[in-house]
């Protein structure tokens, strides 16, 4: 059953466009790769599902509810919930703090001791509750990692979208990094993951989706695609591979 449907998508900033009528589907259970060179469009389009930007054109939808025209906050009511490419917790609160927010004003609109509840109940998913005193600003780099994807489960996504958010991880980090996501993924979660990582796509997505200049050049199992001349010359163009 299709969980997400993009259909057309385009966002144009002034001259250049982002996201250059871009369609496909998620599945209810899949986890997707989204791939593409850097500038490609891949986090303007997260930002369009979770309408931190408004579409210039075309429709989004979760199951048969219209994203589109709905602010940021009824999205994450929805069930819509999202990390970032640089990284962003609550640096003078405590970890469960930093996860009650989300659990008390998110889609569960839940009372301060039920967000409290869910909130170390999160913090435990991400191997977290050793720390839930601690100050977020305190935190190493894949703690506060983990604290950000403790924040955005705190609402109860039924879609959950990753930016990057294996990079910078030790090989390690990494390990334990794929493991987290996957056990989400098997929990039930939509998983949408911007990925650089190629080990990390291949253990972890099926399918991706590959995005070069706005448009969508690739929506095929993953083996495919990274053996798929244009995605291969698409990589190939890139300057920057950060
Ligand atoms: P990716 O995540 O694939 O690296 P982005 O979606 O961040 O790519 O960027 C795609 C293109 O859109 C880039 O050329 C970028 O400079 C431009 N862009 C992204 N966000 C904005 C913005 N808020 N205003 C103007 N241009 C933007
Ligand atoms: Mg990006």
């Amino acid at each position: 059953m299709t969980l997400l449907r993009i259909e057309d998508a385009t966002k144009s900033f002034g001259g250049l466009i982002a996201v250059n009528h871009v369609t496909f589907d998620v599945a209810e259970g899949e986890i997707l790769g989204l791939l593409g060179p850097n500038g490609s469009g891949k986090t303007t389009l997260i930002n369009l599902i979770s309408r931190a930007l408004p579409i210039t054109a075309g429709e989004i939808y979760l199951h048969d509810q219209k994203l589109t025209g709905k602010r940021a906050d009824q999205v994450a009511r929805i069930g819509v919930s999202r990390t970032f490419q640089l990284v962003r917790i609550l640096p003078s609160l405590s970890l469960v703090e930093n996860v009650m927010i989300p659990a008390v004003f998110g889609s569960e609109g839940q009372s301060i001791d039920k967000g409290r509840e869910i909130a170390n109940n999160c913090l435990e998913r991400v191997g977290l509750q050793h720390r839930t005193d601690a100050l977020a600003a305190d935190l190493t780099y894949i703690d506060q990692k983990r604290l950000e994807l403790a924040r955005a489960l705190a609402s109860n996504p039924s879609l959950l979208l990753l930016d990057e958010w294996l990079a910078g991880l030790n090989p390690t980090e990494l390990k334990q990094g794929i493991e987290l996501i996957r056990s989400l993924s098997t929990s039930g979660m939509t998983i949408i993951m911007v990925e650089h990582i190629m080990e990390a796509v291949r253990a972890l997505c099926p399918r991706v989706v590959v995005m070069n200049s706005g448009r969508l050049i690739a929506d095929e199992k993953t083996a495919a695609a990274l053996s798929d001349p244009a995605v291969i010359a698409a990589y190939l163009g890139e300057v920057d591979d950060a």
